[in-house]
């Protein structure tokens, strides 16, 4: 079975994490920080955090903003669970919109028409790898007659005076928009390395701070380093330092600081990613290519004249077909010896959400997306027979179905 999303790892990988095992020092120090100041040069931001992953950035980000019950975020419909799964946890309600009709992403109409004087963050998630339209976004959340409608409640949203943009990059590491990097193009950025995804450290995360100037990156920085490790004063490796073993314990913190284990798969991955995000894109052109010939298939946006992906999923849409023949081909497809998948189940077509009060019908557009998607694999280690295979298996399997 052709696998849909296997990690790149190699001899350099197990090198790197040998070194950190044997090293004497396996969680967060000297490897984790090297990551995190190499991951603000490449994205170009102010400052980044890493974390054990996405989920605790996006959580952490929304308990320093002070999010709690009564305050709404917009989130798309359209994307996998913790982009709003975070919202609930902080007490506070995912206001979620429907997604554009140009592409997989959130539309930035919907957004201006769910604000209210309740709304305090926005979520967009870069579906796929291809950026939301963030020129757009930062213009809606400083415009005057929505900056008047803000309502802060503590000092840090009195600071910012205005709607924080917190974007969930978890697929877009690489990405670019108008020549800048995603990390740099939000107030917050969040990236995931879980193991599916791009760039990975098996499980881990990066929160990039891109704040406007009246906020010291590093004081942020220290603040959300402390809410990682239980709130404590020092973190482990301070305290080894002679005579320093006593420190204060300044709120009950949460534990989901990245370990230097990790750090150091992620440092290998970042070091070669100019090649990973090369071959991703010839994966995905051969596919556009071999595939963009039939009509019943609508291929999605990897590159434009502002925009360029980070290549992270291709999602192939079947026109004219149900949600039961989508459902159909894929397992033809897996007959066929190839793994392919479906990125995403709306957010209301989940029990949590839809026992929520979400309905499918309120978001007619992430529905139509996702009825007749399919998702083919995209990694480093496929070669161009696998390609091959992967295209002969969609083609015959639709062929077998319409
Ligand atoms: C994977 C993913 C996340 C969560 O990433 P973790 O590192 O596993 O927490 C968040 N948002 C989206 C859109 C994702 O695909």
């Amino acid at each position: 079975m052709l696998k849909f999303s296997p990690p790149r790892l190699d001899q350099t990988t197990v090198d790197a994490v040998s070194e950190v095992l044997l090293s004497g020092w396996i969680t967060t120090g000297p490897k984790t920080k090297q990551f995190e100041k190499e991951i603000s040069d490449y994205v170009g931001c102010r400052k980044t955090i890493c974390l054990n992953s996405a989920t605790a950035g996006l959580e952490l980000v929304c308990r320093w903003f002070g999010l709690k019950e009564g305050d709404e975020v917009i989130v798309p419909a359209y994307t996998y669970c913790a982009s709003a799964n975070i919202i609930l946890h902080c007490g506070a309600k995912p206001v979620l919109v429907d997604i554009d009709e140009k592409d997989f992403n959130i539309s930035v109409n919907n957004i201006r028409e769910a604000i209210t004087e309740n709304t305090k963050i926005i979520i967009p998630v870069d579906i796929g790898g291809w950026p939301c339209d963030y020129d757009l976004i930062n213009e809606l959340v400083n415009e005057p007659s929505i900056k008047a409608v803000f309502t802060p409640n503590n000092e840090v949203q009195k600071k910012l005076g205005r709607l924080l943009v917190m974007s969930d990059a978890a697929h877009s590491i690489g990405a670019s928009m108008n020549g800048k990097m995603t990390g740099s193009l939000a107030d917050i950025t969040v990236f995931s390395f879980h193991a599916v995804k791009n760039l990975t450290t098996a499980e881990g995360g990066a929160v990039c701070m891109n704040l406007p100037e009246q906020f010291d990156c590093d004081e942020v920085y220290q603040i959300l380093n402390i809410k990682s490790l239980h709130g404590q004063s020092k973190d482990a490796l301070a305290k080894t330092q002679v005579g320093n073993w006593r420190y204060d314990v300044l709120e009950p913190g949460y534990k989901c600081n990245m370990m230097d284990i990790q750090a150091a798969i992620g440092l290998v991955e970042l070091h070669r990613y100019d090649e990973t995000l090369k071959r991703r894109k010839e994966i995905v052109n051969y596919y556009a290519n071999a595939l963009g010939q039939y009509d019943w298939a609508q291929i999605p946006d990897f590159i434009s004249e502002s925009k360029e992906s980070s290549y992270h999923l291709f999602l192939l849409r079947i026109k004219d077909i149900t949600e039961d023949q989508r459902d159909e081909i894929i397992s033809k497809i897996f007959d066929k010896q190839v793994s392919v998948n479906v990125h995403f189940q709306p957010l209301p077509l989940l029990t949590a959400y839809n026992t929520r009060g979400y309905k499918m019908e309120d978001y007619p557009e992430a529905f139509n997306k996702y009825h007749n998607e399919i998702t083919l694999p995209v990694y480093f280690d496929l070669t161009d027979s696998d390609l091959e295979l992967v295209v002969n298996a969609v083609v015959e399997s639709v062929s077998e179905v319409i």
